[in-house]
């Protein structure tokens, strides 16, 4: 068995979104941008890519602006946002994907900004009492704060902290990459200004993601040189990934009911047998808990043990792809700005199961065969 749980990295394309897709890389090739017949079929195309998105997230067609990815998006709506609207403060949290920190990060380097975060929990949920304080004392922020963690898996309570936000007149973006396509998004009911979503998390093809951005919030392109997406960002569109990214959105939402069901099954099956397979197994985060996590995510922290270091090149020798934390900042357990920011012990080794609707019971069951094993082998350390 070869079985891939690292679906919170990247998940594979779905057949139906690569018939989707097939045309516009083999027949229809023509650059949107051109007036005559090749282009303007395209760009029928594109536009109609638009409006299945828009529709699917209840937003205006032109509230939705291509990017190459979740990154670049989560990076246009700071950028934008600081710069346009001359915010001078922001508020995030340690816990977010380095898309959002380093970005801040960056704008608080070069005097743009103030930089503020939000206290957390040991098990990473955001003190909104904290919040609430921050805002009442910077007016005019720029807040981002994630709806799922990438590593751990908390689901934030997106509604409240919209509220607070619009409450005191901040600009909210809310990272969405994790949890677009898994769970249905309705921006006429979440106070938020900025959604983002990245196709490959669902399904669709790398290289291609969206920010949804409030009507009414004009800010000034990341990306110059050409009057695509309204002059909101420039270059020729990827085509095929726009086609891809609407397809795998709509099928998304199509099939979402039946895919938890199935996903959240195999999640309470992977906590079950992990306890019964392993002494002292705990989760990170609020990970364990249905109603409090993202169901495609389970952070395992296991004992301290002298195998942990090599966890994940041994569950790889034995075909279990998984991570030790965001696949983004990759490799093995090194360096998880989260985990470190939560205060897990790092004598306890850490492994990110992520699922998709392509996994099967046997799978969970073969994965955690594997790990049961390996600790069977080694004697846990005193
Ligand atoms: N934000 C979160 C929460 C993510 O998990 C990721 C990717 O793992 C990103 C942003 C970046 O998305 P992309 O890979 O499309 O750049």
């Amino acid at each position: 068995m070869n079985v891939y749980f690292d679906n919170a990295a990247t998940t594979p394309l779905d057949p139906e979104v690569l018939d989707a897709m097939l045309p516009f890389m083999r027949d229809h090739f023509g650059n949107p941008s051109s007036i005559h017949g090749h282009g303007r079929q395209v760009r029928a195309a594109i536009e109609n890519a638009r409006k299945t998105i828009a529709h699917l997230i209840n937003a205006a067609p032109a509230e939705i602006v291509f990017t190459s990815c979740g990154t670049e998006a989560d990076n246009y709506a700071a950028f934008g946002s600081v710069r346009t609207l001359g915010l001078t403060h922001a508020i995030t949290s340690p816990l977010e994907h380095h898309a959002v920190l380093h970005t801040l990060q960056a704008l608080q380097k070069a005097g743009d900004i103030q930089l503020s975060y939000v206290r957390h929990d040991a098990q990473g949920r955001f003190d909104l009492a904290h919040l609430e304080e921050l805002l009442a004392t910077h007016p005019r922020t720029f807040v981002s704060l994630m709806h799922a963690n990438n590593e751990i898996g908390n689901l934030n309570d997106i509604v409240a902290i919209g509220e607070l936000c619009a409450q005191y007149n901040a600009v909210f973006h809310t990272d969405t990459v994790q949890t677009m396509g898994h769970y249905p998004h309705n921006v006429q009911q979440l106070k938020a200004n900025f959604l983002v979503g990245s196709a490959h998390k669902f399904h669709g093809p790398k290289g291609i993601g969206f920010l949804y951005r409030r009507s009414g919030l004009l800010v000034d392109a990341l990306i110059h040189g050409g009057s695509q997406e309204r002059n909101q960002r420039a270059g020729t569109e990827n085509v095929y990934g726009i086609i891809g990214l609407a397809k795998a959105l709509e099928i998304a939402y199509r099939d979402m009911a039946t895919h938890q069901r199935h996903i959240q099954g195999l999640k309470d099956r992977f906590i079950e047998k992990l306890r019964t397979e392993i002494d002292g197994v705990e989760f990170n985060g609020t990970s364990a808990e249905a109603d409090k996590s993202l169901y495609t995510v389970l952070s395992v922290s296991l004992p301290p043990s002298e195998l942990n270091e090599m966890l994940l090149f041994n569950l790889d020798i034995n075909k279990v792809s998984v991570s030790g934390g965001s696949a983004c900042t990759s490799g093995a357990n090194a360096g998880s700005h989260v985990l470190s920011a939560l205060n897990a012990d790092p004598d306890r080794g850490t492994i990110r199961f992520s699922m998709s609707k392509y996994n099967t019971a046997e799978e969970v069951d073969y994965a955690v065969e594997q790990l049961a094993k390996m600790y069977r082998r080694q004697p846990l350390k005193i």
